[in-house]
């Protein structure tokens, strides 16, 4: 009896209706909590035996089971817990007859469920947690199968595509793409899934990156910036993606400001001397020809101290304007800094670049712009110096610094003229 891995005992009763053991193995000691006794002396009232809080519940199952009507339910079985063990148990009443009197006990038999709390109830327990905790998230989060088809859909990713996710589930997941990267993702899928490592944890914790910043479509046709996380997953042979996916409308629209703000002069709306340099760079690979020109403003002290520094403002704004309005791309008329000027132009040679530069200082002498001040019109000169790229000149401080020079001869000759350099 002691080597089946059930517990077994039998249970009768006397007459004062005292539950009595008149045989048990050693696992019924484990149902018990009792240590093993191997001297154990039968019967022995079950109330000596089982002492603790299980006693109660298994008196009342028992003698429920002595009072019931045996022949009918041949059988009962009932789960007893404790703590972290879990019995199965199985009351069978056993008729006998032991000399010559008749006899009625109750064959217990149980089974030790506990091991079986991680194989079967647990998994139900973990799915219904993760069914709530997945469409608790405030990120949109879905699967898609080994064909692509969407196989889970939470809330919030019903929220940010506006699909529900009846409508979605077994769709292809480009549904949820702009039309244009729709042809190129079945072939990203797959680079992901060859380069993807399980076994290699990062050592940072992970976090969506810039790199995974990519478009989503709404149900309406929208199109939506968002940020996307994917992991793989195998289930016993099937392999599932799960992509963890959240709008970044706001922060897209934040960066782009940001960005726009780091090259944008605030008085003027023009490029400011990041902007105008980051152009140049570009055009130092792309354009063999080009020019470039600084422009000041003559005597423009005075003008601050006659007319006040918010009018000396206004004059930087109407030139900028004008500036901006003669120089459209590929040309880019920006602000250095102060009352100072640069422009950009590509495609200009030398005597093009002069040209468009002494137009522009014609311009301006002559107040020859329709009425862009707020102000009365304050008359102001402009000195400029223009030079051109040198053959795969490629250094922009030193193609800056000879502008200057020019200038400088510019303001030296004079003023209101432009100086070639
Ligand atoms: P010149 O260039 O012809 O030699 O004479 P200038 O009077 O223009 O000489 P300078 O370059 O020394 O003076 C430039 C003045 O521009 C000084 C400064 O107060 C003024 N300034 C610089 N930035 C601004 C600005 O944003 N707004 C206004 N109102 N004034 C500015
Ligand atoms: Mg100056
Ligand atoms: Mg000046």
């Amino acid at each position: 009896m002691n080597d089946i891995a059930a517990c077994a005992a039998m249970i009768g009763i006397d007459e004062d209706k005292r539950l009595i053991v008149t045989a048990c193995n050693n696992q019924f000691f484990r149902l018990t909590g009792a240590p093993v006794n191997d001297a154990q002396t039968f019967p022995v009232p079950l109330d000596a035996m089982v002492t603790d809080s299980v006693a109660n519940e298994l008196r009342e199952k028992l003698l429920a089971c002595f009072g019931s009507d045996w022949v009918q339910q041949p059988e009962q079985t009932h789960d007893i817990r404790k703590g972290s063990v879990w019995w199965r148990l199985s009351l069978k009443p056993i008729r006998h007859e032991r000399n010559g009197a008749r006899g009625h006990e109750i064959l217990m038999t149980g089974l030790d469920m506990s091991a079986r709390i991680e194989q079967s109830q647990e998994p139900e327990v973990e799915a219904s947690r993760y069914r709530v905790l997945v469409d608790l998230a405030y990120d949109a989060i879905l699967t898609m199968d080994e064909n692509h088809n969407i196989t889970l859909f939470n809330r919030a990713a019903e929220n940010l595509f506006g699909y529900t996710s009846a409508e979605v589930m077994g769709q292809p997941i480009v549904i949820l793409l702009p039309e244009r990267f729709r042809a190129n993702h079945p072939r990203r899928v797959k680079q992901f899934a060859d380069s993807y490592q399980p076994n290699l944890r990062r050592a940072t914790a992970p976090r969506m990156d810039e790199t995974n910043s990519v478009y989503g479509q709404r149900r309406d046709g929208s199109i939506i910036p968002v940020e996307i996380a994917v992991s793989r997953i195998d289930l016993n042979g099937r392999v599932e993606f799960m992509a963890v996916v959240r709008d970044i409308t706001d922060r897209a629209r934040q960066m782009e400001l940001l960005k726009e703000q780091a090259t944008t002069d605030a008085l003027t709306g023009l490029p400011n001397r990041r902007g105008f340099l980051q152009y140049i760079q570009t055009l130092l690979g792309d354009t063999d020809v080009f020019s470039v020109f600084i422009l000041d403003i003559d005597f423009f002290k005075e003008i601050n101290d006659e007319h006040g520094h918010d009018a000396g403002d206004e004059v930087l704004r109407v030139l900028a304007k004008v500036g901006a309005s003669m120089m459209s791309r590929p040309c880019l008329f920006a602000r250095w800094g102060g009352e100072e000027f640069v422009a950009a132009l590509p495609g200009a040679d030398a005597s093009r670049a002069y040209d468009i530069a002494d137009a522009l200082r014609k311009r301006y002498e002559r107040q020859d712009f329709a009425q862009v001040s707020r102000l009365e019109p304050i008359p102001f000169t402009v000195s400029i110096g223009v030079v051109t790229r040198e053959a795969r000149e490629a250094d922009v401080d030193a193609l800056m610094k000879r502008a200057d020079r020019a200038l400088y001869r510019a303001k030296r000759a004079g003023r209101n003229r432009v100086e070639a350099g």
